[in-house]
């Protein structure tokens, strides 16, 4: 099993995006009537698999088009709120020129996620049918960078180790599982990578860094606050496995 972070620039965004009890108003994180000199920056991570034969992008961070033209690709709600910053030559398609991937998988379709999406063609992309049906209806929060684009959906069976009791065997032979987490957004999905040695998960931004599931730090945008609150324990318990070999989040600044 290989992993490789790629670490597509990052985003200016309001303290309360990763730990929401900065704030008191519920949708601080969308920056409103804050100064934007006090955003921070986080990173935007995707992740380049390799395990079992294949080879597959997890989440494909900014897009090469936000070097020149952010506002343009994004619209201005997505930049107002997810300000990007990137050189060039930061995006997944150019630090992954000339590598296999079989197929993309989204954790889910945020901007920060779904925006690189759009330098690569030809290539399966996989998502949950309940995100990219709540994606369709929410337009001010995933704007207009979910469309243009074919999915795939995964395909959930009953799965009593799952977190929410749905997995995904994406090729059938284990070593790839989607687990579905109706937590961060509505279709959120969690993978869990297992090799010889031991297991890693991948959890987009169900752990929007380490101290979300070490510390149960709530994130800002939240689709189901109670369901987040376990997926973060059922994360930390994962973690605690003998044979965990790591958590990967999308915007962990270490
Ligand atoms: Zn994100």
């Amino acid at each position: 099993m290989k992993i490789q972070t790629i670490t597509t620039g990052s985003t200016l965004v309001s303290s309360a995006t990763p730990d929401r009890s900065t704030h008191c108003w519920k949708y601080a994180y969308t920056g409103l009537f804050q100064r934007r000199c006090k955003r921070i920056e986080v990173p935007v991570k995707c992740y380049y698999v390799k395990v079992s034969g294949h080879s597959v992008l997890i989440d494909t961070g900014w897009s090469k088009e936000v070097v020149e033209h952010p506002m343009r690709h994004l619209g201005f709600g997505l930049w107002f709120a997810s300000e990007p910053v990137m050189k060039q030559g930061e995006s997944a398609k150019e630090q992954l020129a000339g590598q296999p991937i079989d197929a993309i998988l989204m954790t889910h379709l945020d901007c920060d996620h779904v925006s690189g999406l759009h330098d690569f063609d030809g290539i399966a992309v996989y998502t949950s049918k309940a995100e990219y049906d709540y994606a369709s209806m929410e337009r001010l929060r995933y704007g207009k960078l979910v469309k243009g684009r074919e999915y795939r959906f995964l395909d959930f069976k009953p799965d009593e180790n799952a977190p929410f009791g749905q997995s995904c065997d994406l090729f059938g032979d284990g070593s790839i599982v989607g687990y579905l987490t109706p937590t961060h957004s509505a279709g959120s999905v969690i993978y869990r990578i297992s090799g010889a040695d031991g297991f890693v998960l991948i959890v987009g931004d169900n752990g929007y860094m380490k101290d979300s599931w070490r510390k149960g730090v709530l994130p800002g945008p939240l689709y189901n606050a109670d369901n987040m609150k376990l997926c973060l324990k059922w994360i930390k318990e994962q973690s605690e496995q003998f044979d965990c070999l790591g958590v990967y989040c999308a915007h962990e600044r270490e």
